[in-house]
């Protein structure tokens, strides 16, 4: 089916992800029919999309237009007939139960026109075999969105044995035009691409902590401030219930083998019913104890390495066994998990080969095979290479955090870390001091445009995990201090004008990096604000410093002093924001922006900025700078094309010579 003949969507399930699929569906403009098995589950399903939407709308995040033409466009029902007698997809988010779904799949195989594709939101259960009572196996898919589905940016596309490449783009392409991120499983394979990376994570998380070789503290303050995950293995197995992993890991077991034995550590817990934050105690005491409070200090490499080791084999066994390559196992990871990195990335930067011998030390001591290397890791790490190849296969700066092109004159800097809000990690301050160097020694760059990627942040301030990894060391935080002051020093410095266009949340950090650029525009929503005091501390990036020259000592101080969130207009009316739009505008008018101050004279720009930054604390050396650029345009080709453009009373072409 052509992509731009889908119209209406049929969605199986009001529950929990078929209401959010409904949503989104409808909110991407198509007709959504939302079947479940009687009135009082479907019109509750109908409730909760009601209510997210109206959530949506108090955000500013859509119009309210928007949420009531989706809203409008949602037709809750009963019958099946009705709901998928029309549909050109129809999406399954029945519970997760081979008999429950394939007694679905046969009534709808009997009601849906033959040319409908079906997609399955399953975590687990095979495609294949589901795909088997469809009817139209090469029309049937796996279409996994994450929880909850209106925020999560995922969406796992997984190839049944026998289903069709035109049936995977469509749906590909469906989850693009709803804004997911699709990411192609090639193989129906158990755990797809996000389980298959995390549950054995929490596995051996587990086993470490039942053979005695680590603490709960320990694995996790390794989990989360060595490795720099979002969470800790247990907090994360308590956040999602430590029931729902351990089902994952079952069905692993029964289906890859004894490499996936789940640890009696989890077993205990779910008999015990203490299966995570849903029951008020899992791995952590959420209802009588403070919860996950995790250590930063309690750190071990040996730890590390072993739960990275383990990260590895799995990346390699989904490689090996051709169910999806490196680049898509991050993406789906990063997106899904939150994780910063990919796991492919950071077994690549630990070295194959340091990771291989762990697992071999382990499976000597211990037969277990779970500590078997796949042989794709082992020939990888013979061969000197990583998931990415060796590292001299390319000259061209890869950047992590960031996206750096050049469009025209337009140097473009996106804050790459979607998933993470776009926080600011020493890894970004990094990248972006060299993304500035290469922006300024790039001749054709003549204005730079700052954005954030997604829609949700511009950055939302420094990220914390990767402060916290210097473990409190009042050393290391002075040289944090001091990489973020020079970086957005070097911003601020640039020849080129800058612009940051700022959608969404622009705390702390964030703050201090648009403090950096030249010119600011906000969407109408946006949230600005310098919250350090609010948690003892100051901001550290040159805000103290560099605020104050622009919005005034006075108004510098009250941002930082009361650490309130102030919108986009307030900081209009304070000069800190050059222009407010609407939120759709945004991105648009900070490129017309971009190119306009990029069509301006170059050399007369530069001086400009130099003079200025010189006179900030003294006035006479920046009037110095100002008289001596002033002389320097005279000689300039620019001058004499901007007068001669002024007489003529045509636009000048300025080629900054
Ligand atoms: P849920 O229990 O919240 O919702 C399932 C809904 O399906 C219920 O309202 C139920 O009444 C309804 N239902 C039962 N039989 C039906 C039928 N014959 N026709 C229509 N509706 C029927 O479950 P959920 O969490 O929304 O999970 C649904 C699917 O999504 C499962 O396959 C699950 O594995 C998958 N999934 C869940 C999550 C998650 O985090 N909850 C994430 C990704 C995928």
């Amino acid at each position: 089916m052509d992509p731009d003949e889908i119209e209406r969507i049929a969605v199986l399930g009001a529950g929990n992800m078929g209401h959010g699929i409904a949503e989104v569906a409808a909110l991407a403009g198509y007709d959504v029919t939302m079947r479940d098995i009687n009135e009082e589950f479907v019109q509750n399903g109908y409730e909760q999309i009601e209510w997210s939407l109206d959530k949506l709308a108090e955000k500013d995040q859509i119009s309210r237009g928007e949420a009531d033409g989706a809203l409008d466009r949602v037709t809750p029902l009963v019958d099946l007939e009705a709901a998928v007698g029309d549909a050109d997809v129809v999406i399954e988010a029945v519970p997760e139960k081979m008999d429950i779904k394939k007694e679905v799949y046969r009534e709808v195989a009997e009601y849906a026109p033959s040319e409908a594709i079906i997609a399955t939101n399953t975590s687990s259960l095979s495609i294949t075999e589901l795909s088997e009572v469809s009817g139209r196996p090469e029309q049937f898919c796996g279409m996994h969105f994450f929880n909850p589905p209106v925020r999560m940016q995922l969406v796992e596309v997984i190839s049944g044995a026998d289903t069709a490449d035109d049936t995977l783009d469509t749906i590909e392409e469906l989850a693009e035009s709803m804004g997911k991120t699709p990411v192609r499983v090639r193989k129906d394979s158990p755990g797809f691409i996000v389980n298959r990376v995390l549950v054995p994570l929490m596995n051996e998380a587990a086993w470490l902590v039942e053979s005695g070789d680590a603490t709960v503290a320990e694995v996790d303050s390794t989990t989360k401030y060595g490795i720099g995950l979002p969470m800790g293995s247990f907090e994360l197995a308590d956040q999602v219930g430590i029931d729902v992993g351990y089902h994952v890991l079952e069905y692993m077991h029964q289906e890859l083998g004894d490499a996936y034995r789940p640890c009696p550590l989890l077993a205990e817990k779910v008999e015990a019913e203490e299966l995570g934050k849903k029951t008020g105690s899992g791995f952590y005491e959420y209802e009588d104890g403070d919860g996950a409070q995790i250590p930063t200090d309690e750190v071990s490499e040996e730890i590390q390495e072993r739960l990275l080791a383990l990260l590895a084999n799995e990346v390699a066994g989904l490689v090996g066994g051709d169910v999806a390559d490196s680049a898509a196992i991050d993406e789906a990871v990063k997106l899904g998990g939150g994780w910063p990195d990919g796991p492919a990335k950071m077994a690549d930067e630990y070295g194959l080969d340091a990771l291989v011998e762990t697992l071999d030390e382990l499976h000597e001591a211990t037969g277990e095979e779970r500590y078997e290397a796949e042989a794709t890791l082992r020939e990888l790490a013979d061969a000197g290479e990583g998931f990415y190849g060796s590292a001299e296969d390319d000259d061209a700066t890869e950047y992590e955090t960031l996206n750096v092109e050049v469009d025209g004159h337009v140097g473009h800097v996106e804050l790459a870390r979607p998933h993470r809000m776009n926080t600011i990690s020493e890894e970004l301050l990094h990248e972006l001091d060299t993304a500035i160097d290469e922006l300024d020694a790039d001749e054709a760059v003549r204005s730079v445009l700052l954005t954030g990627e997604g829609d949700r942040a511009f950055s939302a301030g420094a990220d914390v995990q990767s402060m916290a990894a210097g473990g409190g060391d009042p050393l290391h935080a002075v040289e944090l201090s001091k990489l973020g002051q020079e970086t957005f020093g070097k911003l601020e410095s640039l020849d080129a004008p800058v612009v940051a266009a700022i959608d969404g949340y622009c705390l702390g950090g964030g703050m201090e990096l648009a403090t950096g650029a030249d010119l600011r525009i906000a969407s109408r929503s946006s949230e600005l604000g310098q919250p350090e005091h609010n948690l003892g501390l100051l901001p550290g990036w040159g805000g103290t410093q560099r605020l104050r020259h622009i919005v005034g000592e006075g108004r510098a101080k009250e941002i930082i002093f009361t650490a309130e969130r102030y919108d986009a207009e307030e900081l209009e009316a304070y000069g800190f924001i050059n222009e407010v739009t609407d939120g759709e505008e945004l991105l648009d008018r900070g490129w017309e922006l971009a190119r306009d101050l990029a069509a301006g004279p170059p050399i007369a720009q530069r001086y400009t900025k130099r003079a200025m930054l010189a006179g900030r604390d003294d006035t006479d050396a920046g009037l110095e700078v100002e008289s001596q650029a002033f002389g320097h345009l005279m000689n300039t080709d620019d001058l004499m094309e901007g007068v001669t453009a002024f007489m003529g009373d045509e636009e000048p072409e300025f080629e900054g010579k």
